[in-house]
């Protein structure tokens, strides 16, 4: 069993920011992640030929010095710029793909991916955790997963799972298409709220994006809920025709389609404080559930939880 100063699970925008203000304060922290990569819905997936689909969060947008400040240091990295043909210049996006940003934060920290934490459970000095790669100990313990997940690996720990309980967040089925020859473009980017396909995006569009044009569709939370449990195959069979209907092209000329499930995607409902703490200071729950519904919020999260164990808050 190894002994670690503090363990975050998630490396999503939350973990991340927490781990690397604690790395810079010189705090020994090591961060697991289930997945292969780091980003967790800041996420890009590769397919056949090159192609890179942006199949999570389409873009950034910052309100906050610190999260700004990220941003330009990411920019000036070469690794996230402006998405000038969305039609607002305030999108940033990461290049070549939004998981470039999650990279660029993760660089020189100590990041254990494709581990699976399966329980938490406190130990005489701090935390027990049992990952499907064996177990460690820990002094502090943050765990920075979606709220509905966080509920489960905290289910001992009444008083956090009660306020975890009020936060509510929706599904998205999220489809990636590319077709055998370019298509006319009506949109770069397209939202409308009232349509079963809520937002389209020609993700070739972005910065940093060579070759062929490449499409993510989002559905919207009713469409999302009402086919969540179908097999991502089926949602794409029945996704593509949405989105061929909407920029006006047969489904047949799809050459690359694939879909995508995310159970937990969106806050509706936040928690309405940065993070949650139990009383003993050993223990963080946070990611944008906290704050609400966009990437920056992730990162408010976990830079809010490093400040208050550095004693910053
Ligand atoms: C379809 C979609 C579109 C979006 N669009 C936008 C947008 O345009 N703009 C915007 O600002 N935001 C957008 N968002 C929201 C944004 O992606 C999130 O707010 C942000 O990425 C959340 O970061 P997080 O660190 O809180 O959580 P996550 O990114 O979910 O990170 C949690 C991490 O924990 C890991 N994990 C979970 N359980 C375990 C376990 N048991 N063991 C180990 N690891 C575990 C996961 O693998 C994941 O990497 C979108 C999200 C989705 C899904």
């Amino acid at each position: 069993m190894t002994q670690i100063g503090t363990a975050i699970i998630g490396a999503g925008l939350a973990g991340l920011a927490c781990a690397t203000a604690l790395r810079e304060s010189g705090q020994s922290t090591v961060v697991f992640d289930k997945s292969r990569g780091v980003g967790g819905r800041l996420s890009t997936r590769r397919a056949e030929g090159d192609l890179r689909f942006d199949h999570g969060a389409q873009f950034v947008t910052a309100r906050t010095h610190g999260f700004a400040a990220l941003l330009r240091e990411s920019e000036a990295a070469g690794q996230a710029a402006a998405w000038k043909d969305s039609g607002d210049a305030e999108r940033i996006v990461g290049v070549p793909g939004m998981n470039a940003i999650a990279k660029h934060m993760a660089t020189g920290l100590d990041i254990r991916l494709g581990v699976t934490v399966t329980a938490v459970e406190r130990a005489p000095i701090g935390w027990r955790i049992d990952t499907d790669r064996g177990t460690w100990t820990c002094e502090r313990l943050v765990v920075a997963v979606p709220a509905p997940q966080a509920k489960v690996l905290l289910a001992e720990e009444k008083p956090l799972v009660q306020e975890i309980a009020a936060v509510r967040m929706a599904p998205c089925l999220a489809l990636m298409a590319t077709f055998e020859e370019d298509v006319p473009v009506p949109f770069c980017t397209r939202r409308d709220p009232q349509d079963d396909l809520d937002w389209i995006a020609l993700n070739s569009s972005k910065p940093g994006r060579d070759g062929a044009q490449t499409w993510v569709a989002h559905a919207a939370p009713d469409w999302s809920r009402k086919n969540l449990e179908e097999t991502p195959e089926e949602i794409a069979a029945l996704m593509l025709p949405m989105l061929c209907d909407r920029l006006g092209i047969h489904p047949t000329s799809a050459r690359h389609v694939a879909a995508h499930r995310w159970r937990f995607a969106r806050v509706t409902t936040a928690l309405g404080a940065p993070f949650l703490r139990d009383g003993s200071g050993k223990l963080y729950a946070g990611g944008d559930w906290c704050l609400g519904a966009r990437a920056e919020n992730a990162w408010e999260s976990g830079d809010a939880i490093a400040r208050d164990i550095l004693g910053l808050a």
